[in-house]
């Protein structure tokens, strides 16, 4: 369903640097199915707080959940992987071809709002410590099939590289400074 369609980095890459926390089929959160949702080809982009979020592709706004209070900064799988009720922050964009982009941890700044039609690059949000963010300050990223509930593999212009965790680990890429950003 994602063929051949490339995505923005959903950042400026101008001023930071691509630093993969975790990366697709990663060992925390990204091998399993939340009770909604497959979460196996997100990507975590290391960045710090407050980092300005860009759309990594043009869409409608469907979402835009930024008042969310819980945050879970330890590494208990089975604490980050339920929040009950609570959730991250998040920004979900649909696509001209159904497919949606997911945008997670954000802060509570709102940029765009629902219904909103965006560009790819365009400012949607800040991030910031909501949900599941562990040590390392991230902005999480997914795009997912509506019909199916599963998450498609991306590819990003600029970014040549493999976004699998096990790859990116055997070679050293995953990323694992805190608050060094
Ligand atoms: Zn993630």
């Amino acid at each position: 369903m994602a063929g051949g369609v490339e995505y923005s980095l959903p950042f400026d890459v101008a001023k930071h640097q691509v630093r993969i926390s975790q990366g697709s089929r990663g060992p925390w959160s990204h091998f399993r199915h939340s009770p909604t949702l497959d979460l196996t080809y997100a990507v975590d982009f290391a960045l710090p707080f407050g980092t300005e979020v860009l759309a990594a592709r043009a869409g409608v706004v469907l979402l835009a959940l930024l008042t969310g209070k819980w945050f879970y900064e330890g590494l208990d799988p089975e604490v980050g992987n339920n929040p009950g009720r609570n959730f991250t922050n998040q920004i979900v964009i649909e696509h001209k071809d159904g497919t949606r982009g997911y945008y997670s941890h954000l802060g509570g700044t709102p940029v765009v709002g629902g219904h909103q039609m965006v560009a790819a690059g365009e400012v949607i949000a800040l991030s910031g410590r909501s949900g599941w963010v562990a040590k390392i300050p991230h902005i999480h990223f997914q795009v997912i099939d509506p019909d199916t509930f599963l998450s498609v593999p991306v590819a990003f212009v600029g970014y040549p590289w493999s976004l699998d965790h096990q790859t990116l680990l055997k070679s050293g890429q995953i990323w694992t400074g805190e608050e060094t950003l």
